[in-house]
């Protein structure tokens, strides 16, 4: 089975664009929130995390504090390079196990830092959501009540466009005056083509 990594900045669209792959009978796993359900779910995550960074990382809920983790390794290369070496195994066994029980032409792998995390090693094609960042920015600031300038500092966190497209197989753009049903179409006719599931 073909496994297609589908990444792009934040607000670009890609959960917009993975709905329309769903409706195409595309399976999509959402690495982003499977990595966030098996930060409270995984016991041996939990054990490492509270290690790492202390029983405060949790709530009294016993959910992971996003805010507080992201907040100790915005800034910090080394404990976000702990933080990844915590999850990014676990989320990739599951991701794993996942494949194993989808039988369609291709699947989709939906992750925000596809590239950063190395994820796209594993990938045999990449989609690349665009958009242009004033776009996203706006779109960001409505869909969350976020300020401009924490959009903008999580953008500049981010790989930018230019690098993205650089190790990408697909381009699909989504400004608004932009149709993303035909691009869709076209890549997803592409990648069927090559599948040996039809
Ligand atoms: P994130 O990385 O932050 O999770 P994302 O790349 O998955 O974001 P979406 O959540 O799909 O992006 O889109 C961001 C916001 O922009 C959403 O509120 C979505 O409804 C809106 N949006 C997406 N595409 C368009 C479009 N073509 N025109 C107008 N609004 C759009």
């Amino acid at each position: 089975m073909i496994k297609v990594g589908i990444t792009g900045g934040i607000g670009s669209g890609k959960s917009t664009v993975c709905k329309v792959f769903k409706g195409l009978g595309i399976p999509v796993f959402e690495a982003d929130i499977v990595a966030k359900q098996l930060m409270t779910s995984n016991p041996e995550i939990r054990q490492a995390l509270i290690k790492v960074f202390g029983t405060a990382v949790y709530l009294p809920d016993g959910t992971i504090d996003r805010k507080y983790l992201a907040g100790l390794v915005f800034n910090d290369e080394s404990l976000l390079a702990k933080l990844n070496g915590i999850v990014h195994p676990v989320v990739l066994k599951e991701f794993n196990e996942w494949c194993g029980t989808k039988q369609t032409p291709y699947i989709l792998h939906e992750a925000a830092i596809l590239f950063e995390s190395g994820f796209y090693k594993m990938m045999d094609k990449i989609i690349a959501v665009v958009t242009d960042e004033e776009e996203r920015i706006q779109r960001v600031m409505k869909r969350d009540g976020a300020t401009i300038e924490l959009v903008r500092q999580r953008i500049q966190n981010q790989m930018s466009d230019a690098e993205r497209i650089k190790l990408t197989d697909f381009v699909i753009s989504n400004n608004d005056n932009e149709l993303i049903i035909p691009q869709i179409l076209t890549i997803d006719k592409k990648i069927r083509a090559e599948s040996i599931y039809k």
